[in-house]
């Protein structure tokens, strides 16, 4: 198996392909690395690499790893489901969230995001697969969510995240649906920069549909334990 610094070298060499077959500017499209269930160690390769920014889903885990990796000059993107008895440790700890999808998670983080630290950076999760079970809003639900969320304060909307299902169909049909409500949202006046969409197996296919940032995690740190080491 090839090192992190290997892996992390031939991801960016996938999005810089993507961005270009594409016929979009070179790195507009941003990495961020997805380093749940792999150690603070793995991490600091990666950042020896010229990596910074850094997504983690699982709370407890992720906060122990922050303090380890303290002397580093990291972003830190929470990407996990979004409960409320963890929302103050989250406003308190990370610069970004990604699974932002009701109104009232929203307000917490606004409430609990301390003052004296910059806003927390907010994508609204949309249920652009439609799936039940999953979480994120729903498409039609999206727009007033994300007025909710601009209106707030202590918090920037930065844009949308999804995560769409693995189906038979197309699959850039779901971030085409995903990227055109981000542009009807910009329409609607948003100031958004962010479409976090695309992960180790599809970042092609959401390159090509207008992402800016993938969040890629097996791709650079190898292949995880098939059940999180805690739950999440
Ligand atoms: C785990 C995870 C990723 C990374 O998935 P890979 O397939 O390992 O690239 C991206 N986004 C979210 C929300 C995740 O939970």
């Amino acid at each position: 198996m090839a090192d992190i610094q290997t892996r992390l070298a031939d991801v960016r060499q996938r999005i810089r392909i993507a961005e270009k077959a594409a016929d979009r500017p070179a790195q507009c499209v941003r990495l961020l690395a997805v380093s749940k269930t792999f150690d603070a160690q793995a991490i600091r390769l990666a950042h020896a690499a010229g990596q910074h920014e850094f997504g983690e889903n699982y709370l407890q885990e992720a906060l122990t790893k922050r303090e380890q990796l303290a002397d580093l000059p990291l972003v830190w993107h929470f990407i996990g489901p979004l409960q409320s008895n963890k929302t103050r440790a989250v406003a308190e700890a990370f610069d970004w969230v990604h699974g932002v999808d009701r109104e009232k998670i929203a307000v917490r983080l606004a409430e609990q995001r301390p003052a004296g630290l910059p806003p927390l950076q907010i994508c609204v999760q949309v249920n652009i697969s439609g799936e039940a079970s999953k979480s994120g809003c729903a498409p039609a639900d999206t727009a007033a969510l994300c007025a909710a969320v601009a209106r707030l304060p202590r918090l920037r909307l930065r844009g949308l995240m999804a995560i769409p299902e693995p189906g038979a169909g197309d699959p850039r049909a779901p971030f085409h649906a995903l990227h055109a409500l981000y542009e009807s949202l910009q329409r609607q006046g948003h100031a958004l920069d962010t479409l976090s969409a695309g992960m180790s197996d599809d970042l092609e296919a959401a390159i090509a549909e207008g992402s800016t940032l993938v969040r890629v995690g097996s791709a650079i740190f190898g292949s995880r334990p098939r059940k999180p080491v805690q739950a999440p």
